[in-house]
């Protein structure tokens, strides 16, 4: 039977399976992490354990409650997920909904996603809830960090960290099971901020090699400073609005190719090595300390955006001061 796996969590999953087979669940689980970590998978695995039927190792993956939860197909969970975030009707719905007994088996699990958008009045309403929970029933909280949510939530839920990962472990993966080769690997896994859910994302994404072919091209006019031509890219940068994060990452990678092939003058630490002829041109006419502060410039773009300064002047701005670095 197939197995949950997901990806450098083995000890978390360890430890959740340890804890089901000496029955020592907690009644609330508050699952903490960034988005593409793996949450919904970990909250998959932890109803599955809940609810299989098995006498011995839970989860078994044979019964028929984990046969259903692998078809997506079981009643007794309750994926609960608002994109304006969770409000107090949906609470008082759920309040009704868990006093019912299970319609299948001896236990039902509510998973409320996106739990940092749980609004005030329904967190408490949902403390009520958890106050004096029916034996029948777990709830599990996913949120991208936990502290949004009311202290009297907190000390009620157990809580599970999930961290990203090392990109090395990342780069191994889409090599070995997705067949990758190792410089696409490498790129893809060093923009993924050790987020096994963003890599999935940037390899399924069509239009990620079109994006980074411009990229590139855009290094290349900064390179012959043409400022004209620079900031009519600005129109590109407004119109892939939302691939922003990934854009500065491709970036960051080209000049940090750049920097270590004029440092090392070797190829082997290279990522972009498909551009390699651009990257040892790039390294021969742009000086260290301008290298240096390319990089600079676009960390601090990157932490700009964060804090929500004007895009389009951000990046007008960033563009300009590239440019005039080279
Ligand atoms: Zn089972």
């Amino acid at each position: 039977m197939e197995k949950t796996e997901i990806l450098g969590q083995e000890k978390l999953l360890n430890n959740l399976k340890q804890a089901l087979n000496q029955k020592q669940i907690s009644h609330t689980y508050l699952i903490e992490g960034q988005r593409g970590v793996g949450r919904s998978k970990v909250a998959n695995f932890l109803a599955m354990g809940i609810l299989c039927r098995s006498k011995d190792i839970k989860p078994c993956y044979e019964c028929i409650s984990c046969m259903k939860i692998k078809s997506h197909n079981h009643p007794e969970i309750n994926w609960i997920y608002e994109e304006k975030g969770i409000g107090i009707e949906i609470i008082r719905n759920l309040k009704n909904d868990i006093q019912l007994k299970p319609y299948e088996g001896e236990k039902k699990v509510y998973i409320l996603c996106d739990a940092e958008k749980i609004t005030i009045p329904a967190q408490n309403a949902l403390l009520k809830i958890l106050e004096e929970p029916p034996l029948h029933a777990n709830i599990i909280l996913i949120a991208t960090k936990g502290n949004s949510l009311l202290p009297t939530i907190l000390s009620r839920s157990q809580r599970l960290k999930i961290h990203s990962i090392s990109p090395k472990e990342i780069e191994e993966y889409l090599i070995e099971k997705k067949g990758l080769e190792k410089h696409r690997a490498k790129l893809i896994s060093s923009l993924s901020n050790g987020i096994i859910g963003k890599a999935l994302q940037l390899l399924e994404d069509e239009n990620f090699q079109e994006r980074r072919k411009k990229i590139i091209s855009i290094t290349k006019e900064i390179l012959n400073n043409k400022k004209h031509q620079i900031l009519e890219n600005i129109n590109f940068f407004v119109d892939e609005k939302e691939h922003i994060d990934e854009m500065l990452d491709l970036l960051m990678v080209w000049y940090r190719d750049v920097l270590i092939y004029k440092d090392i003058n070797n190829k082997e630490f290279i990522i972009n090595i498909d551009a390699l002829e651009e990257i040892i041109e790039q390294s021969e006419k742009i000086t260290f300390n301008n290298l240096k502060e390319i990089i600079y410039i676009i960390e601090k773009t990157k932490q700009n955006l964060k804090n929500n300064v004007n895009f389009q002047m951000n990046i007008e701005v960033m563009l300009i001061d590239m440019a005039n670095r080279v």
